[in-house]
């Protein structure tokens, strides 16, 4: 399965992944209208410490934690890919716990959201990934990448 790794080597912490996430998963076709005067609530974060910046987000796990912890079964796997169904979140917060990344959060309506990889938006590919300035976050079908660490 394609997954996404980053590399703190090449992140310029511009944080444009943010803005780009937020706006593929808004529902909304204008960035402007959906971001601006508005506080973004990503599925990816860009962490810094000492000079060093890097995205975080779901490493979409092959034992995820996540769907195991899940008390109503609104996390699961397809194929690898690990989706949450909001109609079913209850917002108990015990994913949030159990994620060791920390990659699950609550979206604007109290519910959890997660990195779904764009594959359930109109972007259709991860958009952190398409629009990195700087290659500093790949999509790619390996357990050990070349240009980038996980
Ligand atoms: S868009 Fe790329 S370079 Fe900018 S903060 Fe995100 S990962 Fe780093
Ligand atoms: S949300 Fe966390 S535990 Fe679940 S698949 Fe992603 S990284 Fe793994």
């Amino acid at each position: 399965m394609k997954r996404i790794y980053v590399s703190e080597k090449w992140c310029l912490g511009c944080h444009l992944c943010e803005y780009y996430c937020a706006f593929a998963n808004s529902g909304s076709d204008d960035m402007a209208k959906a971001l601006m005067n508005r506080r973004i609530n990503p599925r990816i974060q860009v962490e810094e410490r000492s000079g060093i910046s890097f995205a975080v987000s779901c490493r979409h796990c092959e034992e995820p934690l996540c769907v195991k912890s899940c008390i109503t079964g609104a996390l699961s796997s397809e194929g690898g890919l690990i989706t949450i169904d909001k109609n079913r979140c209850v917002a108990c917060h015990t994913c949030v716990l159990a994620c060791p990344y920390g990659t699950i959060m609550p979206s604007d309506d109290g519910m959890m959201q997660k990195c779904e990889l764009c594959l359930k938006n109109a972007i259709g590919e991860p958009a952190c990934v398409k629009y990195c300035p700087n290659r500093a976050i790949i999509y790619e079908d390996s357990a050990a990448p070349a240009a980038a660490a996980q």
